[in-house]
């Protein structure tokens, strides 16, 4: 498994710095965001260091599925009312102009009752 040594979600995936973890299996890590800007706000990470949407090829279609395919049983784990009138919301920044800070790829999953920090 590949991983940047000077990647702090790869430090995450390894242990070697602690998170609040919601969600693990082989390729996938979920874990609370450090800042949340929702009641319910936490990151889905692959295991494996890919630094961004731009950086991903046709072999990680099915993972970049499988984190989207698992926001909403999460979401609801971790306390956001069903839909309708709950709900969560999707973010993945992408590069600078994106407001990616870190150079990992991550799924913000957000919801519970609003206002939000963030929207
Ligand atoms: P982005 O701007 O999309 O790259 O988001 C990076 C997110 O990672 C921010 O929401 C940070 O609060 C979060 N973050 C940074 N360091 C940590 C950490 N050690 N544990 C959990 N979340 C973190
Ligand atoms: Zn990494």
């Amino acid at each position: 498994m590949s991983a940047d040594p000077h990647c702090i979600f790869c430090k995450i995936v390894a242990r070697t710095i602690p998170s609040r973890v919601v969600y693990e299996d082989e390729e996938i890590l979920a874990f609370h965001d450090i800042h949340p800007s929702a009641p319910v706000h936490f990151l889905i990470v692959p295991k494996r260091h890919i630094a961004s949407m731009a950086h991903l090829g046709p072999d990680d279609e099915a993972l970049l599925g499988r984190m989207m395919a698992l926001a909403p049983r999460l979401a609801l784990e971790q306390g956001c009312r069903p839909y309708p009138d709950g709900g969560f919301r999707i973010v993945l920044n992408t590069g600078e102009d994106g407001g990616q800070e870190v150079h990992h790829l991550h799924l913000h999953v957000m919801g519970g009752p609003r206002p939000w920090l963030k929207g």
